[in-house]
């Protein structure tokens, strides 16, 4: 087969944009989709959001042949690493104020590399919580808002047919539970995320986190919270991982576990919030301490302060005594004292 020529249009990546945004408006430019162009490029077995976590160097190189973008480019706007797939999050999410920015810039409408991952529950630029209900149909997992459109990609709702106007006076501010986004808990949240989107391209987090000694100990530990969590807030999720995934473990029913990207977002950013208010180090808990409430019985429900003590009394009692055994054994290896008490 002959390789394909240079194609004569290719869009600059931006910085932190992950590679199937970057394909996805590459795709736009000649009215196509975007395994339209890995087909193009004679790599048409693979399916393009896989990117974002595969690494298969013969499509880097055909990628860069075709566009004249480097491969060490292209594997930069890779989100992470296979170990870390069940991370994928299937649907888009968006920052509003980041879709905002990049309207009045004149750009398009482009997915964050770290928008990818059940790891990213807020922006990190603009402190808010990222969304993933279309404004106009009000539905999930649609595509809203990344719309090729006359060559480029736009906000724009594909039921309705017709663009999305994004009002900053609609971002949501409570979690679940009656956690509140509060500059602390923002923080705590924000430290979590990055130190999980390192772990989970396989580098040490930055920070001290409870319990972890290796680069994999922090996404088990989130994968963990979700486990007491989501139970005890009595919702059923379904069995559903990346196929691609499945199709390359013969066992992956050993290997399948719940992550937060599997999650409906308010929920994923409540795991992540107790997550990083109760695995913050030693330094953290002294911060913290008394100034995060919650209402456990639920949302207008009587407030009172959040601690790890206070959580476990929250979990559904199938779950209760597990829960404690493994926080309690984190608590004891890093030999915080006083928190816990029976
Ligand atoms: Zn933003
Ligand atoms: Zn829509």
């Amino acid at each position: 087969m002959n390789k394909p020529g240079r194609l004569p249009i290719v869009p600059d990546p931006f910085r932190g944009e992950a590679l199937s945004s970057w394909l996805t408006r590459l795709a736009a430019r000649y009215d196509l989709r975007a395994n339209d162009i890995l087909h193009h490029v004679g790599v048409g077995q693979s399916a393009y959001r896989d990117l974002d976590w595969l690494t298969v160097p013969h499509v880097d190189r055909a990628l860069a042949q075709a566009t004249g973008i480097s491969t060490s480019r292209i594997a930069g706007m890779r989100y992470g690493v296979e170990d870390g797939w069940l991370w994928d999050r299937p649907g888009r999410v968006w920052c509003r104020a980041c879709l905002q920015a990049d309207l009045l810039a004149g750009e398009e409408s482009w997915e964050r590399r770290s928008w990818r991952s059940g790891a990213t529950v807020l922006c990190s630029q603009h402190r808010q919580l990222l969304e993933e209900t279309c404004p106009v149909c009000h539905q999930i997992g649609t595509g809203c808002l990344f719309r090729a459109y006359r060559g480029r990609i736009r906000s724009r709702c594909i039921a309705r047919d017709r663009p999305v106007a994004l009002r900053n006076d609609e971002t949501l501010s409570v979690l679940p539970l009656g956690l509140r986004l509060t500059g602390i808990t923002v923080k705590a949240i924000d430290a979590l995320q990055r130190d999980l989107h390192r772990s989970l391209r396989g580098h040490m987090p930055h920070g001290r986190w409870c319990g972890v000694t290796h680069p994999r100990d922090l996404p088990v530990l989130v994968e963990d919270f979700l486990r007491m969590v989501v139970p005890t807030l009595g919702l059923q999720l379904q069995v559903a991982p990346p196929l691609r995934w499945m199709l390359r473990h013969s066992d992956w029913q050993d290997l399948f576990v719940f992550t937060p990207a599997m999650l409906p977002l308010e929920v994923a950013a409540g795991v992540l919030a107790i997550a990083a208010l109760i695995l913050a180090d030693p330094g953290w808990t002294g911060e913290l301490a008394g100034q995060i409430d919650w209402a456990p019985a639920g949302r207008g429900k009587k407030r009172e302060a959040f601690s790890p003590e206070s959580f476990l009394q929250w979990l559904h009692p199938g779950i209760a005594d597990w829960g404690r055994c493994r926080l309690e054994a984190l608590v004891m290896r890093n030999r915080i004292k006083g928190t816990f008490s029976h």
